[in-house]
């Protein structure tokens, strides 16, 4: 199976979650067994050799394929999560998106400077969002930090912001 059945598979819904988007929907790819199977296993042949410790999954999206690569590559989890979720000490980053603010969160103790990161979620846009994950994970001062999307919105231009040094790969563009 290759990437563009999987892409075949991804569900366009307009106006959500407002009007004028046209929402990638991944859940139609998540529940085909063979879907979910290739995207595990294009992921594990991408990360594999990189000596990757933890998997970082950003809330919601990022907490399906994260936590099933991890296993795969011999990682562990980590949740990055909105404000108020996570009952221990946590570190912070605001971001600013379309209308207002944004915040996420991460666990104090959750990394530390000999981890090399993966940071997953489901879909880039804007960029915003991974922007924030980024600079959060940053403040470790991690040894390295990979940055992972299963589908990139090309026109959106999200990875312009980040670093020209940053490994930035999605499997399915648009
Ligand atoms: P960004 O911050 O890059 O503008 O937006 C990316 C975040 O919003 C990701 O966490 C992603 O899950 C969510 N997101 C934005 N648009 C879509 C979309 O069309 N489909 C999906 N599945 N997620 C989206």
């Amino acid at each position: 199976m290759g990437v563009e059945i999987i892409k075949s598979k991804i569900r366009d819904v307009v106006d959500f979650p407002q009007k004028g988007i046209v929402f990638r929907d991944l859940t139609t790819v998540f529940k085909d067994a063979d879907c979910l199977r290739e995207l595990s296993d294009m992921l594990t042949a991408i990360y594999a050799e990189k000596g990757i410790t933890k998997v970082v999954g950003i809330e919601s999206r990022g907490f399906i394929m994260g936590p099933i690569l991890a296993t795969r590559i011999g990682a562990g989890f980590v949740p990055m999560r909105k404000p108020g979720k996570l009952p221990a000490e946590t570190w912070q980053e605001s971001y600013t998106k379309e209308y207002g603010v944004d915040v996420i969160e991460i666990h104090k103790d959750a990394l530390c400077e000999n981890d090399v990161v993966l940071l997953h979620d489901d879909l880039l846009a804007t960029g915003g969002t991974m922007l924030a994950a980024y600079n959060l994970v940053k403040r470790f001062n991690p040894k390295k930090v990979y940055v992972n999307f299963l589908v990139e919105l090309e026109f959106l231009k999200g990875r312009d912001l980040f670093p020209n040094d940053v490994e930035i790969e999605s499997l399915i563009k648009y």
